[in-house]
C-alpha cells in the first residue's frame, strides 16, 4: 500500500492515514487502537493532553505487532513548554506509552503569549531528535506568522504542522508555506468532525457535494474527504471509537477522485475555523498540568 506512505523532510516514512484518539475515553482507547491496527492502520496520533497515552500503548501491545511496525505520534502540552520541562514531557509521554523512542513528537500549540517558552520547547525537541529519542519533530496549530518566526529562530525545519483542515476550512495560504519549506501538512478533524461536535450547523457528513461524489464511487462522504487528503499529498488522522467506522475510514485506497472532483471539494472552503483561534490558547485558560508517567 505505497499510497499510504509519505516520506518526511528528514527521510522518515509516515503512514498517511493514522487513527486519531482525541476525545476517545481511556476505557475505549485500547480497543479502538487494537481494532485499527487489526484493520491495517500503522499510525496512531495521540497527545499528552488527551489523557489516553497509556491506553494507546496497551492497544499497540495488544495488537501483537512489533513496535517498529507502528508509527506513534504524540504532542507536548503547553504546561510542559520550556527546555527542561519539554524534555521531561517527552519522558512522561514515552513512559505512559511504554516505549523508548517516539516516531513523531510535536508541540501541540504555539504559545504566542510566551513565545520564548515555545522556542525553548522546540529546542528540546531538536535535542531529543539529535539524541535519537524521537525520529521526527514538528508542530501543530502554527499559523503562518508563528511558523515563520519558528523557522527563523531554530535549526531543524519541522517535519509536520498538524492543523485544522477539512473541506470547509482548508488554510490554503498555510499549506503553500508548508510546501515552500517541505513541511508535511497533517489534517486534524480531517473529515470535519469538529463541524459537528463543536455545535456547528453545517455538518461535513451531510454535504451534498460530498454525498454526490461518494455516490459515484460507492463511497461515503468521510471516504471522499480522506481520499481528497491523500490525493493532495496530506496526512490525515480520522478519529472513531467504532470498529465499523475505523474500517470505513481506512477503506480509501481502492478508488480515485478525478481532477474535477478534487476541484469540487477544494471549492467547498468557507475559510471559517471551527476550532479555537490558536492565539486564544494561554497558560491561564488551558494550562492544566500533565500527570507523571
Ligand atoms: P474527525 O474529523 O476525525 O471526526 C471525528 C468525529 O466524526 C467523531 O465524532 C466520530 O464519532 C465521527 N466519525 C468518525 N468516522 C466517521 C464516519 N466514517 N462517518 C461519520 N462519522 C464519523 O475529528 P477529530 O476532531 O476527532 O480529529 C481527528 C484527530 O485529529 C483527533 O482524534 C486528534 O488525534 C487530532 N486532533 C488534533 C488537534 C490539535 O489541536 N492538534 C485538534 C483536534 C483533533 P465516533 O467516534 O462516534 O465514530
Amino acid at each position: 500500500m505505497t499510497e499510504n506512505i509519505i516520506t518526511l523532510n528528514n527521510g522518515v516514512q509516515l503512514p498517511a492515514i493514522g487513527l486519531g484518539v482525541f476525545q476517545t475515553p481511556p476505557e475505549e482507547t485500547t480497543t479502538a487502537v487494537a481494532d485499527a491496527l487489526d484493520l491495517g492502520y500503522r499510525h496512531i496520533d495521540t497527545a499528552a493532553a488527551y489523557g489516553n497515552e497509556r491506553e494507546v500503548g496497551d492497544g499497540i501491545r495488544r495488537s501483537g505487532l512489533d513496535r517498529a511496525e507502528v508509527f506513534i505520534e504524540t504532542k507536548i502540552w503547553i504546561s510542559d513548554y520550556g527546555y527542561d520541562a519539554t524534555l521531561h514531557g517527552f519522558a512522561k509521554s514515552a513512559g505512559k506509552l511504554g516505549v523508548d523512542q517516539l516516531d513523531l513528537l510535536i508541540l501541540h500549540q504555539p504559545l504566542t503569549s510566551r513565545f520564548d517558552l515555545t522556542i525553548e520547547a522546540y529546542r528540546a525537541l531538536e535535542q531529543l531528535l539529535a539524541d535519537g529519542k524521537v525520529r521526527a519533530i514538528g508542530v501543530s496549530n502554527f499559523m503562518p506568522e508563528v511558523l515563520t518566526r519558528l523557522l527563523a529562530e531554530t535549526t531543524v525545519v519541522p517535519a509536520v504542522n498538524q492543523i485544522e483542515l477539512h473541506p470547509y476550512f482548508q488554510q490554503k495560504q498555510l499549506q503553500a508555506l508548508h510546501d515552500e519549506h517541505n513541511i508535511l501538512t497533517q489534517a486534524w478533524s480531517p473529515i470535519g468532525g469538529i463541524t459537528s461536535y463543536a455545535g456547528g450547523d453545517k455538518r461535513s457528513f451531510d454535504d451534498p457535494t460530498l454525498i454526490d461524489i461518494g455516490a459515484r464511487h460507492g463511497k461515503t462522504p468521510a471516504q471522499v474527504m480522506l481520499r481528497w487528503h491523500i490525493q493532495e499529498g496530506r496526512s490525515a488522522i480520522p478519529k472513531s471509537t467504532k470498529r465499523t467506522r475505523i474500517a470505513e475510514n481506512f477503506n480509501v485506497f481502492d478508488f480515485q477522485l478525478s481532477p474535477d472532483e478534487l476541484a469540487a471539494v477544494d471549492a467547498l472552503d468557507t475559510d471559517v475555523r471551527s476550532g479555537p483561534e490558536p492565539d486564544s490558547i494561554t497558560l491561564d485558560n488551558y494550562g492544566m498540568a500533565i500527570p507523571e508517567a
